[in-house]
């Protein structure tokens, strides 16, 4: 079989088993079964596929035929300018979160020397493509994962900044010790009654721990603004991702704190997505 006829083959399954993005899939996977760049194989159509790979091409669209994600099958995911190794142990990047990264670069432009704390660690993404932009920055990273703890280290040395984070496996309620100029988290904060009807995609394969915070979906987020309050300097910063419909409430919480609300970011569906808020007392 011929590359146009395995992806004419590849979308049509796909299609039928409502994956929205069929077309596009079938050429991802075509492109991790033969090891050769998506470009390469739209420019050769007519290039024959050996029998094993066409075996291994069929078995990963059945896997995502299955609502599978493509990260987890090829177990990368692009975020702000780098790869990062994914599995199911940890949340997959969301272009959403590149808001919070571009939003405190922009704010630290600069800063020579800020130490930050990514509370919820996961792939590392955050931390890292920081980190990576900021050569003289040190970070911590601490998540209740060991299995994520041990994806983010990975990422960081692929990435050459391990040398520039210390990792630490902790609940947000065991965090002590020293004060941090910036934190950072990207924390879970499905609602029980989101977390229900998620996308089998997302529910299936993403790990729990990462999505769910509560049955208001606010656990997680009073537990770190809480803790931010006291791992903070002063004048120090607490930028994180919240859900859908969050920031009212979370404004309260942050007030209640003593924070003042710097700055909300809105994401591009026009939805509160990140706040940013001044530890002032
Ligand atoms: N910090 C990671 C991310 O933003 C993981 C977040 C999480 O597990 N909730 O993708």
């Amino acid at each position: 079989m011929n590359y146009r006829n395995i992806l004419n083959k590849g979308t049509s399954i796909l299609r039928k088993n409502s994956i929205l993005t069929s077309s596009i899939d079938a050429e991802l996977l075509l492109s991790l079964s033969i090891n050769k760049s998506r470009e390469r194989i739209l420019l050769n159509l007519e290039e024959e596929i050996n029998s094993y790979e066409e075996r291994k091409y069929f078995e990963l669209i059945n896997r995502r035929k299955k609502k599978e994600p493509i990260s987890l099958i090829s177990r990368k995911k692009f975020f702000w300018k780098y790869e990062f190794y994914v599995n199911k142990d940890v949340l997959t990047p969301r272009s959403e979160t590149e808001l919070l990264v571009e939003e405190v670069l922009k704010i630290y432009k600069n800063y020579n020397n800020i130490s930050v704390l990514d509370i919820g660690l996961g792939s590392g993404c955050i931390l890292i493509s920081i980190l990576k932009e900021k050569k003289n920055w040190k970070g911590t990273g601490i998540d209740i994962s060991s299995s994520a703890l041990k994806i983010a280290k990975t990422n960081a040395k692929i990435q050459q900044v391990d040398n520039r984070i210390s990792f630490i496996k902790s609940d947000i309620d065991k965090i002590s010790g020293r004060k941090y100029d910036l934190i950072v988290s990207n924390p879970p904060y499905i609602s029980k009654i989101e977390y229900n009807n998620l996308d089998l995609g997302v529910k299936d394969y993403e790990p729990r721990k990462a999505l769910y915070g509560g049955v208001d979906g606010l656990s997680v987020i009073e537990k770190i603004i809480n803790k931010s309050k006291i791992c903070l300097k002063n004048n120090g910063l607490l930028a994180m991702e919240i859900g859908l419909g969050q920031h009212y409430k979370v404004y309260d919480i942050l007030r209640d704190n003593g924070f003042y609300i710097w700055k909300t970011i809105k994401d591009y569906q026009n939805i509160e997505r990140c706040v940013l808020a001044k530890k002032i007392k």
